[in-house]
């Protein structure tokens, strides 16, 4: 039953020709999915229009081979032949009562057309879009004309395709439309240079294009950004971001709009930890046009959402990673079931899929991606065919995911936990600073247990092997997790480092159990993600003076796919951290501390370390599972799961705790469980 204060967030909302049936708008967003996995791609977005969400929309989909994105798989849409694949994610939406919008996109400079070899173009001659050896051409007029008649030509195809919303794309720094927004990439003389006016004529003739075309029968969508919080250097919401909203108006049936580039708009609750950060950006829009406006900030509230509305700031709420971590946030929301509402946590591990080219996953839903490729539903799971006592030892991430799942197909589920509270790492990392919310993965799979009535959950009880044999449970899930090493070994040093055991050496664990060193202190980082620059913070904020050394060219290097490394490294260098790039821990002796450019072994810059932090790498806390091995013959199931078995991400230990739950009892072995494919056919008549 909905909550009446929530009712407004279910009213319908027209865009132009089309009806959206509620607020709720899944924003187009990478899946990896797109034209390589196109099952899999409409089954992604049927389960969202499933779970409610009242417009879902593709990821950016290319419009002509002259600016394809290869290796990244995005959409696809150059010709004829690519509208059936469309139609499945259309048909997969439709069935739902949702609205399908497609985002077309000429990237331009931003694509490199590895695949078609094109020379990718550009307003204006310049080096391409970050570090490949290419530049782009400067268009002439007649290249003008073609990307208005591209993005034409696919509109039609899009609407031939079944899409109710059709993209007109200047976002995101990522596309042409927006590229000649921009002064700094337009230095155009003629009537596409210049002036605002001039550097919106592409964008605007395009927007007019694309409505003339499909616009009887089409919503059309402008997404835009208003800001690039480049401060002059870029649009600005309170000049040119906002003259360009107030020239186009009331052209688009909707506008979409965000701040740029992606790594703003997409900002990791680490940077911008408050639902709605994108509100004053964007807030301007509705004062100067009357069509609906959608944004999107993190929306995971109903309170947020609903304040957006009526405060004038919003007409829909948009999401992409709220979307990807709960498909059914909006049912929900209407069916009044907040408490099950399962949150991003902001970690943009989504997002490094699609920076690596992999398919989508999420810290919270580990069956995002997996909808067709193994049937999983986010909210539904196989009841137990027979049902049997459970024990799961260790209550993190993987474990309590796993019991989550077993207890909902039904088995006597025994959780426990050697600490005092649930969560493991999940809870314990969440102390650092700006990881708060990374609580949630434990704080909601502990909230859904506590209601089930097949779960009992024992924490403050560390279980030894003889423990376990003598409670004669037939299944046991080992989720004992992982610990740092302490000797160093990690990437560069497969083995201790010399004199490392002469030192006081702490680890991220020491550090999450409250035992923090104070005056010089060194962070060696061969791990390369969160770890080494939040435990950095961290100190540092402690009071203790911190030098981190990491094997990397750039701290926490892995981060640049979570759309972060920029935004670390400058908070670490603002804060005084001291930072020495490219060299690892040669030798240790006492607290004197060598380190060795990477390069050039024999450049030696030599340090003082009260305490050396270790972030290098983790074991698998697997004792328990050793022993209990011991005793197979006892168990008819013995498993370790998550950490335990693999030191990963949180995203990694949900998966396995979730797989684990989904296979158990199936009699196939560990590799039997093959995925359904998307195998490509092989055409045997002669090609002309
Ligand atoms: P994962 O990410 O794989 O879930 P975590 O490290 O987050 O791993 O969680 C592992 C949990 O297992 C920790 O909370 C730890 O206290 C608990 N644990 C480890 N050994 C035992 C044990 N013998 N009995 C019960 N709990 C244990
Ligand atoms: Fe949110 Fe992280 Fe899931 Fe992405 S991976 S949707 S950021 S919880």
């Amino acid at each position: 039953m909905t909550d009446p204060r929530y009712a407004v967030l279910f009213e319908p909302v027209e865009i132009g020709p089309v009806t959206a049936p509620n607020r709720f708008y899944q924003v187009p967003h990478c899946n990896v999915l797109g034209h390589m996995r196109p099952k899999a791609e409409a089954a992604n977005r049927g389960v969202k229009a499933e779970g409610g969400w009242g417009v879902v929309c593709t990821q950016e989909v290319e419009i002509h081979p002259s600016s394809e994105l290869t290796p990244f798989v995005e959409g696809r849409l150059w010709d004829d032949r690519d509208i059936p694949q469309h139609r499945l994610m259309t048909d997969a939406v439709h069935a739902h009562g949702a609205l399908a919008g497609i985002e077309l996109a000429y990237n331009g400079h931003h694509a490199n057309n590895l695949y078609s070899r094109i020379s990718p173009m550009a307003p204006s001659a310049t080096i391409v879009h970050g570090n490949m050896p290419v530049h782009a051409r400067g268009m002439t007029r007649a290249d003008i004309k073609n990307v208005r008649r591209w993005h034409v030509a696919a509109a039609k195809r899009a609407r031939r395709a079944g899409y109710d919303i059709v993209y007109v794309y200047a976002g995101h720094d990522m596309v042409t439309l927006m590229h000649f927004l921009k002064k700094s990439m337009n230095h155009r003389t003629d009537e596409y240079g210049g002036s605002l006016e001039n550097r919106a004529r592409l964008l605007h003739e395009t927007l007019c294009d694309v409505k003339d075309a499909v616009g009887d029968t089409c919503g059309i969508a402008l997404r835009f950004a208003t800001d690039e919080l480049l401060g002059e250097d870029g649009l600005r919401h309170e000049s040119e971001g906002r003259d360009v909203v107030g020239l186009l108006a009331e052209i688009p049936d909707l506008w979409d709009v965000n701040v740029a580039d992606w790594g703003n708009d997409s900002a990791t609750a680490r940077f911008e930890p408050a639902e709605g950060y994108q509100e004053k950006y964007t807030a301007f829009v509705k004062t100067l046009t009357s069509k609906p406006v959608v944004g999107v900030g993190r929306f995971t509230s109903p309170d947020a959402m609903v304040s957006q509305i009526k405060r004038g700031v919003l007409d829909l709420i948009g999401a992409a990673r709220p979307s990807i971590a709960d498909p059914f946030l909006p049912n929900k929301i209407r069916e009044g079931r907040i408490e099950d509402i399962r949150e991003c946590i902001g970690c943009n591990i989504c997002v490094a899929q699609d920076n690596l080219s992999g398919p989508i996953r999420c810290t919270q839903n580990p069956t995002q991606g997996e909808e067709w490729k193994r049937r999983w539903h986010p909210e539904r799971i196989e009841p137990a065919k027979t049902l049997e006592q459970v024990l799961i030892v260790g209550a993190g991430p993987a474990g309590l995911e796993c019991a989550l799942q077993l207890a909902r197909r039904g088995h006597e589920v025994m959780l426990a936990e050697a600490r005092n509270s649930l969560g493991g790492r999940s809870a314990r990392e969440s102390m650092l600073p700006g990881l708060s919310s990374y609580s949630r993965v434990a704080d909601y799979r502990i909230n859904q247990l506590q209601r089930l009535p097949n779960v009992q959950m024992f924490p403050g009880n560390a279980l030894s092997a003889g423990d376990i044999v003598d409670l004669g449970i037939e299944h046991v899930f080992v989720a004992t997790g992982s610990q740092w090493r302490r000797d160093g070994a990690g990437r560069f040093h497969h083995h201790a480092i010399d004199g490392i055991h002469s030192a006081h050496v702490l680890t991220p664990d020491d550090i999450l159990n409250d035992n923090s060193p104070s005056g010089e202190v060194i962070i060696y980082d061969d791990d390369h993600y969160l770890m080494g620059g939040v435990i950095a913070e961290h100190l540092h904020n402690n009071g203790a003076n911190i030098t981190l050394v990491t094997t990397e060219p750039v701290v926490s290097s892995w981060t640049v796919n979570t759309l972060e490394q920029d935004k670390i490294q400058s908070k670490l260098m603002r804060m005084g951290i001291g930072i020495i790039t490219s060299h690892c821990i040669a030798t240790v002796n006492g607290a004197n501390v060598d380190v060795a450019s990477i390069y050039c072994a024999d450049q030696i810059t030599s340090l003082y370390a009260d305490a050396i932090i270790m972030a290098t790498s983790r074991v698998g806390e697997t004792d328990l599972f050793d022993e209990l091995s011991n005793h197979a013959d006892q168990f008819s199931t013995l498993k370790q799961i998550g950490d335990c078995e693999v030191p990963g991400t949180i995203a990694a230990a949900t998966y396995s705790g979730h797989h684990a739950a989904r296979v158990f009892q199936s009699g196939a072995g560990e590799y039997d469980h093959l995925y359904a494919r998307e195998i490509i056919q092989i055409e045997l008549e002669c090609q002309h």
